[in-house]
Protein backbone atom coordinates (compact mmCIF):
# COMPACT_ATOMS: atom_id res chain seq x y z
CA UNK A 1 0.00 0.00 0.00
CA UNK A 2 1.52 3.69 -1.24
CA UNK A 3 0.35 6.64 1.43
CA UNK A 4 -1.61 9.01 -1.85
CA UNK A 5 -2.21 12.00 1.20
CA UNK A 6 -0.59 12.48 4.36
CA UNK A 7 -1.81 14.75 7.06
CA UNK A 8 0.70 15.82 9.06
CA UNK A 9 -0.65 17.53 13.03
CA UNK A 10 -3.16 19.72 10.73
CA UNK A 11 -5.31 22.04 12.66
CA UNK A 12 -8.35 24.35 12.14
CA UNK A 13 -9.11 27.46 14.52
CA UNK A 14 -12.09 29.85 13.24
CA UNK A 15 -11.18 32.98 15.49
CA UNK A 16 -11.04 31.20 19.26
CA UNK A 17 -13.07 27.95 18.43
CA UNK A 18 -10.72 25.03 17.97
CA UNK A 19 -12.81 22.73 14.79
CA UNK A 20 -10.16 20.36 14.14
CA UNK A 21 -7.93 20.42 16.81
CA UNK A 22 -4.09 18.98 15.50
CA UNK A 23 -4.60 15.84 13.63
CA UNK A 24 -2.55 13.11 11.53
CA UNK A 25 -4.18 10.54 9.10
CA UNK A 26 -2.61 8.69 6.28
CA UNK A 27 -4.72 7.81 3.63
CA UNK A 28 -3.84 5.04 1.14
CA UNK A 29 -3.62 5.11 -2.64
CA UNK A 30 -6.94 3.20 -3.99
CA UNK A 31 -8.81 3.00 -0.93
CA UNK A 32 -12.31 4.78 0.21
CA UNK A 33 -11.61 5.95 3.38
CA UNK A 34 -15.05 7.48 4.61
CA UNK A 35 -15.43 10.65 7.05
CA UNK A 36 -17.93 9.46 9.36
CA UNK A 37 -19.30 11.41 12.74
CA UNK A 38 -22.71 13.78 13.74
CA UNK A 39 -23.30 16.95 12.45
CA UNK A 40 -20.70 19.70 13.29
CA UNK A 41 -17.81 17.39 14.29
CA UNK A 42 -15.75 18.96 11.35
CA UNK A 43 -16.27 16.27 8.59
CA UNK A 44 -16.81 19.02 5.95
CA UNK A 45 -13.98 21.21 7.43
CA UNK A 46 -11.19 18.31 7.16
CA UNK A 47 -12.46 17.59 3.55
CA UNK A 48 -12.59 21.03 2.61
CA UNK A 49 -8.95 21.77 3.65
CA UNK A 50 -7.34 18.77 1.55
CA UNK A 51 -8.96 20.31 -1.31
CA UNK A 52 -7.93 23.43 -1.15
CA UNK A 53 -10.72 25.67 0.07
CA UNK A 54 -10.08 26.25 3.72
CA UNK A 55 -6.29 26.65 4.87
CA UNK A 56 -5.42 24.56 7.79
CA UNK A 57 -4.38 26.84 11.00
CA UNK A 58 -0.94 24.98 11.50
CA UNK A 59 0.10 22.02 9.59
CA UNK A 60 0.92 20.38 6.60
CA UNK A 61 -1.22 18.18 3.74
CA UNK A 62 1.02 16.40 1.33
CA UNK A 63 0.10 15.15 -2.05
CA UNK A 64 2.46 11.75 -2.84
CA UNK A 65 4.86 13.00 0.19
CA UNK A 66 4.70 17.35 -2.40
CA UNK A 67 3.12 19.89 0.49
CA UNK A 68 -0.23 21.15 -0.80
CA UNK A 69 0.35 24.43 1.13
CA UNK A 70 0.72 26.49 -1.74
CA UNK A 71 -1.35 24.95 -4.04
CA UNK A 72 -4.85 26.38 -5.20
CA UNK A 73 -7.58 23.89 -5.81
CA UNK A 74 -7.88 24.01 -9.27
CA UNK A 75 -3.81 22.61 -9.41
CA UNK A 76 -4.38 19.65 -6.48
CA UNK A 77 -5.41 16.84 -8.53
CA UNK A 78 -8.90 16.22 -7.03
CA UNK A 79 -12.56 17.01 -7.89
CA UNK A 80 -14.98 17.18 -5.55
CA UNK A 81 -18.55 16.34 -5.43
CA UNK A 82 -21.47 18.10 -2.81
CA UNK A 83 -24.44 17.26 -1.71
CA UNK A 84 -26.43 20.16 -4.07
CA UNK A 85 -25.28 18.79 -7.43
CA UNK A 86 -24.31 22.64 -8.32
CA UNK A 87 -24.44 21.91 -12.33
CA UNK A 88 -25.12 24.00 -15.26
CA UNK A 89 -29.11 24.54 -15.66
CA UNK A 90 -28.69 25.76 -18.86
CA UNK A 91 -26.28 23.08 -20.22
CA UNK A 92 -27.03 19.80 -21.30
CA UNK A 93 -25.41 16.47 -19.68
CA UNK A 94 -22.53 16.38 -21.93
CA UNK A 95 -21.58 20.13 -22.03
CA UNK A 96 -22.02 19.76 -18.19
CA UNK A 97 -19.31 16.77 -18.09
CA UNK A 98 -17.09 18.47 -20.97
CA UNK A 99 -16.93 21.92 -19.03
CA UNK A 100 -13.43 21.12 -17.39
CA UNK A 101 -11.72 19.50 -20.43
CA UNK A 102 -13.03 22.63 -22.62
CA UNK A 103 -11.52 25.09 -19.88
CA UNK A 104 -8.47 23.01 -20.21
CA UNK A 105 -8.20 23.01 -23.89
CA UNK A 106 -8.17 19.34 -23.85
CA UNK A 107 -8.57 18.16 -27.53
CA UNK A 108 -11.42 17.26 -29.38
CA UNK A 109 -10.78 13.84 -29.68
CA UNK A 110 -9.81 12.98 -26.24
CA UNK A 111 -12.55 14.72 -25.36
CA UNK A 112 -15.36 12.61 -26.75
CA UNK A 113 -13.42 9.40 -25.55
CA UNK A 114 -13.68 10.82 -22.19
CA UNK A 115 -17.12 11.52 -22.25
CA UNK A 116 -18.18 8.11 -23.82
CA UNK A 117 -16.33 6.67 -21.45
CA UNK A 118 -17.93 8.26 -18.04
CA UNK A 119 -21.34 8.64 -19.73
CA UNK A 120 -20.92 4.53 -19.80
CA UNK A 121 -19.77 4.27 -16.38
CA UNK A 122 -22.63 6.23 -14.88
CA UNK A 123 -25.21 5.00 -17.20
CA UNK A 124 -26.22 8.13 -18.69
CA UNK A 125 -25.49 7.47 -22.16
CA UNK A 126 -29.12 7.62 -23.48
CA UNK A 127 -30.18 11.08 -21.11
CA UNK A 128 -26.99 12.90 -22.60
CA UNK A 129 -28.89 15.82 -24.03
CA UNK A 130 -31.48 16.30 -21.34
CA UNK A 131 -30.84 19.50 -19.04
CA UNK A 132 -30.46 19.24 -15.24
CA UNK A 133 -33.81 20.20 -14.91
CA UNK A 134 -35.18 17.04 -16.90
CA UNK A 135 -33.75 14.77 -14.98
CA UNK A 136 -34.14 13.50 -11.51
CA UNK A 137 -32.10 13.95 -8.25
CA UNK A 138 -29.97 10.76 -8.92
CA UNK A 139 -29.48 11.40 -12.21
CA UNK A 140 -27.96 15.09 -11.51
CA UNK A 141 -25.95 13.87 -8.79
CA UNK A 142 -24.46 10.87 -12.14
CA UNK A 143 -23.96 14.19 -14.09
CA UNK A 144 -21.92 15.62 -11.31
CA UNK A 145 -20.17 12.41 -10.32
CA UNK A 146 -19.13 12.11 -14.39
CA UNK A 147 -17.86 16.14 -14.29
CA UNK A 148 -16.13 15.38 -11.31
CA UNK A 149 -14.03 11.60 -12.75
CA UNK A 150 -13.93 12.99 -16.49
CA UNK A 151 -10.26 14.28 -15.71
CA UNK A 152 -9.10 11.30 -14.20
CA UNK A 153 -8.20 13.20 -10.94
CA UNK A 154 -5.87 10.87 -8.43
CA UNK A 155 -8.30 11.87 -5.64
CA UNK A 156 -12.05 12.38 -5.58
CA UNK A 157 -13.56 14.01 -2.66
CA UNK A 158 -17.42 13.45 -1.78
CA UNK A 159 -19.13 15.35 0.94
CA UNK A 160 -22.67 13.45 1.59
CA UNK A 161 -23.23 13.12 -1.99
CA UNK A 162 -26.33 11.47 -1.61
CA UNK A 163 -27.77 12.99 1.48
CA UNK A 164 -30.75 14.77 -0.81
CA UNK A 165 -32.00 11.42 -2.46
CA UNK A 166 -34.79 9.05 -0.96
CA UNK A 167 -33.49 6.06 1.00
CA UNK A 168 -34.13 3.55 -1.71
CA UNK A 169 -32.16 5.39 -4.05
CA UNK A 170 -29.13 5.95 -1.70
CA UNK A 171 -29.14 2.07 -1.34
CA UNK A 172 -28.98 1.81 -4.86
CA UNK A 173 -26.44 4.54 -5.55
CA UNK A 174 -24.39 3.32 -2.54
CA UNK A 175 -23.47 0.40 -4.23
CA UNK A 176 -23.60 1.80 -7.81
CA UNK A 177 -20.79 4.37 -6.36
CA UNK A 178 -18.42 1.33 -4.95
CA UNK A 179 -18.17 -0.45 -8.04
CA UNK A 180 -17.20 3.00 -10.06
CA UNK A 181 -14.53 3.30 -7.10
CA UNK A 182 -13.25 0.18 -7.22
CA UNK A 183 -13.29 -0.08 -11.25
CA UNK A 184 -11.47 3.07 -11.41
CA UNK A 185 -9.30 2.74 -9.10
CA UNK A 186 -9.65 6.42 -7.78
CA UNK A 187 -8.88 7.36 -3.90
CA UNK A 188 -12.33 8.10 -2.63
CA UNK A 189 -12.62 10.45 0.63
CA UNK A 190 -16.38 10.63 1.58
CA UNK A 191 -17.98 12.21 4.17
CA UNK A 192 -21.12 10.66 5.59
CA UNK A 193 -23.22 10.87 8.80
CA UNK A 194 -25.08 7.85 7.96
CA UNK A 195 -23.23 5.09 9.74
CA UNK A 196 -24.58 2.83 7.27
CA UNK A 197 -23.71 4.00 4.64
CA UNK A 198 -20.17 4.17 5.90
CA UNK A 199 -20.11 0.66 6.33
CA UNK A 200 -21.71 -0.34 3.07
CA UNK A 201 -19.00 1.46 1.19
CA UNK A 202 -15.77 2.28 3.13
CA UNK A 203 -12.61 0.31 3.01
CA UNK A 204 -11.48 2.00 6.57
CA UNK A 205 -13.81 4.87 8.55
CA UNK A 206 -12.31 7.31 10.42
CA UNK A 207 -14.76 7.88 13.23
CA UNK A 208 -14.81 11.50 14.15
CA UNK A 209 -15.59 13.26 17.23
CA UNK A 210 -15.34 16.78 18.04
CA UNK A 211 -12.96 16.90 15.25
CA UNK A 212 -10.76 14.08 16.29
CA UNK A 213 -10.12 10.65 15.04
CA UNK A 214 -11.42 8.40 17.89
CA UNK A 215 -11.08 5.23 15.74
CA UNK A 216 -9.88 4.35 12.24
CA UNK A 217 -10.13 0.98 10.87
CA UNK A 218 -12.14 -1.76 8.57
CA UNK A 219 -15.98 -1.19 9.30
CA UNK A 220 -15.84 -4.82 10.82
CA UNK A 221 -13.42 -3.78 13.31
CA UNK A 222 -15.02 -0.94 14.01
CA UNK A 223 -18.51 -2.39 14.84
CA UNK A 224 -17.08 -5.59 16.55
CA UNK A 225 -13.85 -3.85 18.57
CA UNK A 226 -14.40 -0.06 18.75
CA UNK A 227 -12.03 1.41 21.16
CA UNK A 228 -14.24 4.43 22.89
CA UNK A 229 -17.26 4.03 24.38
CA UNK A 230 -18.27 6.97 21.90
CA UNK A 231 -17.58 4.35 18.70
CA UNK A 232 -19.24 1.99 20.48
CA UNK A 233 -22.23 3.92 21.02
CA UNK A 234 -22.44 5.76 17.88
CA UNK A 235 -22.23 3.00 15.02
CA UNK A 236 -25.18 0.77 15.80
CA UNK A 237 -26.33 0.07 19.59
CA UNK A 238 -24.78 -1.60 22.25
CA UNK A 239 -25.69 -2.11 25.97
CA UNK A 240 -23.18 -0.50 28.29
CA UNK A 241 -22.63 -2.28 31.69
CA UNK A 242 -20.31 -0.04 34.12
CA UNK A 243 -17.77 -1.64 36.30
CA UNK A 244 -15.84 0.98 38.47
CA UNK A 245 -13.11 2.19 35.78
CA UNK A 246 -13.95 0.33 32.68
CA UNK A 247 -17.43 -0.91 30.90
CA UNK A 248 -18.03 -3.37 28.81
CA UNK A 249 -20.32 -2.94 25.64
CA UNK A 250 -22.67 -6.29 24.02
CA UNK A 251 -24.43 -5.80 20.94
CA UNK A 252 -28.37 -6.38 21.13
CA UNK A 253 -27.99 -9.41 18.78
CA UNK A 254 -25.47 -10.93 20.75
CA UNK A 255 -27.75 -11.07 24.05
CA UNK A 256 -29.95 -14.64 24.52
CA UNK A 257 -32.94 -14.40 25.97
CA UNK A 258 -34.39 -17.17 28.46
CA UNK A 259 -37.72 -18.15 29.95
CA UNK A 260 -36.92 -17.82 33.66
CA UNK A 261 -37.17 -20.97 34.42
CA UNK A 262 -35.48 -22.24 31.80
CA UNK A 263 -31.13 -22.90 31.47
CA UNK A 264 -29.63 -20.28 30.79
CA UNK A 265 -25.76 -19.83 29.78
CA UNK A 266 -23.00 -17.51 31.60
CA UNK A 267 -23.77 -14.21 32.60
CA UNK A 268 -26.94 -14.90 33.71
CA UNK A 269 -29.17 -12.06 35.06
CA UNK A 270 -32.91 -11.34 35.19
CA UNK A 271 -34.91 -8.95 34.48
CA UNK A 272 -38.78 -7.51 33.11
CA UNK A 273 -39.66 -6.82 29.64
CA UNK A 274 -40.70 -2.87 29.26
CA UNK A 275 -41.33 -2.58 25.78
CA UNK A 276 -41.48 -5.76 22.63
CA UNK A 277 -41.30 -3.78 19.06
CA UNK A 278 -42.07 -6.14 16.39
CA UNK A 279 -39.33 -5.59 13.07
CA UNK A 280 -40.34 -8.76 10.96
CA UNK A 281 -37.75 -11.22 11.32
CA UNK A 282 -36.69 -9.87 14.74
CA UNK A 283 -37.96 -8.15 17.64
CA UNK A 284 -36.56 -5.35 19.88
CA UNK A 285 -36.84 -6.32 23.08
CA UNK A 286 -36.25 -3.34 26.19
CA UNK A 287 -35.46 -5.12 29.60
CA UNK A 288 -35.04 -2.98 32.60
CA UNK A 289 -32.71 -4.83 35.13
CA UNK A 290 -31.58 -3.90 38.44
CA UNK A 291 -30.25 -0.24 37.86
CA UNK A 292 -30.23 -0.80 34.14
CA UNK A 293 -31.74 -0.45 30.60
CA UNK A 294 -31.21 -3.21 27.61
CA UNK A 295 -32.22 -3.73 24.59
CA UNK A 296 -32.08 -7.41 22.60
CA UNK A 297 -32.55 -8.46 19.18
CA UNK A 298 -34.81 -11.68 19.20
CA UNK A 299 -34.73 -13.74 16.73
CA UNK A 300 -38.77 -14.35 15.71
CA UNK A 301 -39.08 -17.90 14.46
CA UNK A 302 -42.37 -18.99 13.65
CA UNK A 303 -43.76 -21.76 16.35
CA UNK A 304 -40.31 -21.44 18.95
CA UNK A 305 -42.77 -20.21 21.24
CA UNK A 306 -40.56 -16.91 22.06
CA UNK A 307 -43.10 -14.56 22.00
CA UNK A 308 -41.97 -12.07 24.59
CA UNK A 309 -44.89 -10.09 26.08
CA UNK A 310 -44.59 -7.01 28.12
CA UNK A 311 -43.86 -7.71 32.03
CA UNK A 312 -42.49 -11.01 31.28
CA UNK A 313 -40.24 -12.11 33.66
CA UNK A 314 -36.40 -13.33 31.27
CA UNK A 315 -33.51 -14.01 32.22
CA UNK A 316 -30.43 -12.80 30.04
CA UNK A 317 -27.10 -14.49 28.92
CA UNK A 318 -24.65 -13.70 26.41
CA UNK A 319 -20.90 -15.04 25.77
CA UNK A 320 -17.94 -13.46 27.34
CA UNK A 321 -16.51 -13.36 23.76
CA UNK A 322 -19.23 -11.09 23.00
CA UNK A 323 -18.19 -8.21 25.36
CA UNK A 324 -15.98 -5.67 24.25
CA UNK A 325 -14.06 -4.17 27.01
CA UNK A 326 -13.96 -0.46 26.92
CA UNK A 327 -12.12 2.53 29.41
CA UNK A 328 -15.05 4.91 30.39
P1 LIG B 1 -22.39 18.47 9.09
O1 LIG B 1 -22.50 16.98 9.05
O2 LIG B 1 -23.53 19.13 9.81
O3 LIG B 1 -22.10 19.10 7.75
P2 LIG B 1 -19.56 18.58 9.81
O4 LIG B 1 -19.10 17.46 10.67
O5 LIG B 1 -19.25 18.53 8.38
O6 LIG B 1 -21.11 18.82 10.04
P3 LIG B 1 -18.28 21.15 9.79
O7 LIG B 1 -19.16 21.70 8.72
O8 LIG B 1 -16.89 20.81 9.41
O9 LIG B 1 -18.95 19.89 10.48
O10 LIG B 1 -18.26 22.18 10.99
C1 LIG B 1 -17.52 21.94 12.17
C2 LIG B 1 -17.67 23.14 13.10
O11 LIG B 1 -17.01 24.28 12.54
C3 LIG B 1 -19.11 23.56 13.35
O12 LIG B 1 -19.25 23.90 14.69
C4 LIG B 1 -19.26 24.76 12.45
O13 LIG B 1 -20.21 25.64 12.98
C5 LIG B 1 -17.87 25.37 12.46
N1 LIG B 1 -17.56 26.11 11.23
C6 LIG B 1 -17.50 25.59 9.98
N2 LIG B 1 -17.17 26.54 9.07
C7 LIG B 1 -17.02 27.71 9.77
C8 LIG B 1 -16.67 29.05 9.43
N3 LIG B 1 -16.39 29.38 8.15
N4 LIG B 1 -16.60 29.95 10.42
C9 LIG B 1 -16.84 29.62 11.70
N5 LIG B 1 -17.17 28.37 12.10
C10 LIG B 1 -17.27 27.41 11.16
Amino acid sequence: MKTIIQLDTIEKRFAEAVVVPPLSLSIEEGEFLTLLGPSGCGKTTLLRMIAGFEEPTAGDIFLDGKPLGSVPPYQRDMNMVFQQYALFPHMNVEQNILFGLKMKKVNAAEQKRRLEEVLGYVQLTELRKRTPKQLSGGQQQRVAIARAIVNNPRVLLLDEPLGALDYQLRKSLQLELKNLQKNLGITFIYVTHDQEEAMAMSDRIAVMNKGRIEQIASPAEIYNKPQTLFVATFIGENNIFRQGDTCSAVRPEKIKLYRTDSDATEHRCTGTITDAVFLGNLRKVFIRLDGQDMTVMAHQYAGNGLDWQVDDRVAIGWSQADEVILPC
